[in-house]
């Protein structure tokens, strides 16, 4: 039989920051607040049209008038009614929805979004490739202003600019986005591209990783190459952020709240970014890797538990950092990421994985003493840390996927924890997988 390739397509989106000079920077200005007011003008018109959602027909009243009043060139004079006519689609939605949950419960509220027209606050452009905003020679892009073309040098991340470079990509419409704090203008541009689709042939290497409250992440892969990741001065600057923001919340008053919400910010970019590179560096640390993280579910369950029985304060207040972090973002990117480094991600389930030896398979609550940082098998008395235990369980649970993937062709990657009788045969299975110093994926 002939191997086909197949290929998926994936988009991302290029943050790519601007290198504008002041006078740039005020013809960007410009355009961006122009374009807001076409937005908002755009709305009060069509709000006057009785609320329409038809983008020609809006088009047709205000094109003359962005041109003229507004100053915006024909393609973003078309963006505009566009934008607008796709908003109140989603407003009109939202009316017929709640319509339908009074009908049903007349308590419900009554959905208000269209009483008024809607206003747009934030200043970002939308720019069709091609028209408004194209790539030239040399890392620059050039896009349309109200006053002309602007012709900008651009940063961004090494592989979205080779993307751009090579034309490998399928680019699409774009945003100019300012950043108020950083008083600086990014263009995004989302673009398509294809990559191979994933096969059991392809991966060079398998990989468990274990998400946890002493360390971030501990990766291993069968090869016995492990990364631990800690966590401690992330969560001790997070538990900075949550402080702060309760003693503000506490305040209510108004620069507080005002305070809360910039502070807010920050903490959310903050979590972002080192979940972002944190993924970036699993992935890295594992080129070409069939990766395996647990099913966050069982991750919460285990810390519920743990925290109940009566556990130190010590334990306890571990436990509420690790329910704060967002382990979800991270094995999202992690999972977003993956496809550009020739890897993926599957779920596997997270059941017993901390309990369990990878030597001689005993599972039990005393493999654990005490909760600790040790694993101590009560059968066999290997010993290792165990949240690198975790890791390898992990990863040994992704080969078993891996092996089903190869032989019957068909990926399974999410477990279906709530049929009872299948959870029971996979949990038969687990008990089979040992690690050994050789454990060789038979790649
Ligand atoms: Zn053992």
């Amino acid at each position: 039989m002939q191997s086909k390739i197949f290929f998926v397509k994936i988009t991302l989106t290029a943050k790519l920051k601007l290198n504008h000079t002041r006078e740039q920077k005020a013809a960007l200005d410009a355009v961006t607040l122009s374009y807001r007011d076409a937005l908002n003008y755009t709305s009060q018109v069509a709000f006057e049209m009785g609320k329409s959602s038809n983008q020609a027909k809006i088009q047709k009243e205000v094109y003359a008038t962005l041109r003229e009043r507004f100053g915006l060139g024909a393609q973003m004079a078309c963006s505009v009614p566009r934008q607008v006519g796709a908003t109140y689609k989603t407003l009109w939605t939202k009316v017929k929805q709640a319509k339908a949950a009074r009908e049903r419960n007349p308590k419900a509220r009554r959905y208000k979004g269209l009483d008024n027209a809607p206003r747009f606050v934030s200043r970002t452009l939308s720019y069709q490739y091609q028209r408004d905003y194209s790539f030239k020679k040399g890392q620059q892009v050039s896009i349309s202003t109200l006053a002309g073309r602007l012709v900008l040098p651009y940063e961004g991340y090494a592989r979205h600019l080779e993307y751009i470079a090579s034309g490998g990509a399928e680019i699409r419409a774009g945003k100019l986005w300012y950043d108020k704090r950083k008083k600086q203008y990014f263009l995004l541009v989302p673009m398509e591209i294809e990559l191979p689709e994933p096969d059991p042939m392809t991966h060079k290497q398998v990989v468990g990783v274990d998400v946890g409250m002493r360390y971030f992440a501990v990766a291993s892969n069968t090869s016995n190459k492990a990364l631990f990741k800690s966590g401690k001065a992330t969560l001790r600057k997070a538990e900075r952020f949550q402080k702060a923001r309760k003693s503000l919340q506490q305040k209510g008053t108004r620069s507080a709240v005002r305070r809360l919400v910039a502070l807010s910010g920050r903490e959310r970019r903050f979590i972002a970014d080192t979940n972002s590179s944190l993924a970036s560096e699993i992935l890295k640390t594992y080129p070409h890797a069939f990766i395996g993280v647990e099913e966050l579910t069982g991750v919460r369950n285990r810390t519920e538990r743990r925290s109940r029985k009566g556990s130190s304060e010590k334990t306890r207040k571990a436990n509420r950092r690790r329910a704060k972090w967002s382990y979800a973002e991270l094995l999202g990117f992690l999972a977003y990421k993956a496809p550009l480094h020739g890897s993926m991600v599957v779920k596997v389930d997270a059941h017993y994985t901390s309990q369990t030896c990878s030597r001689c398979g005993h599972c039990s609550k005393g493999n654990r003493p005490n909760s600790g940082l040790m694993f101590v098998c009560q059968s066999c008395g290997y010993h290792l840390h165990s949240d690198l235990m975790g890791a390898r369980n992990t990863g040994l649970r992704a080969l078993l996927v891996r092996q089903d993937w190869a032989s019957t062709g068909c990926l399974s990657c999410t477990p279906d924890v709530s049929d009872a009788e299948t959870k029971a045969a996979r949990l038969s299975r687990y008990a089979e997988l040992r690690w050994s110093p050789d454990t060789s994926p038979r790649l």
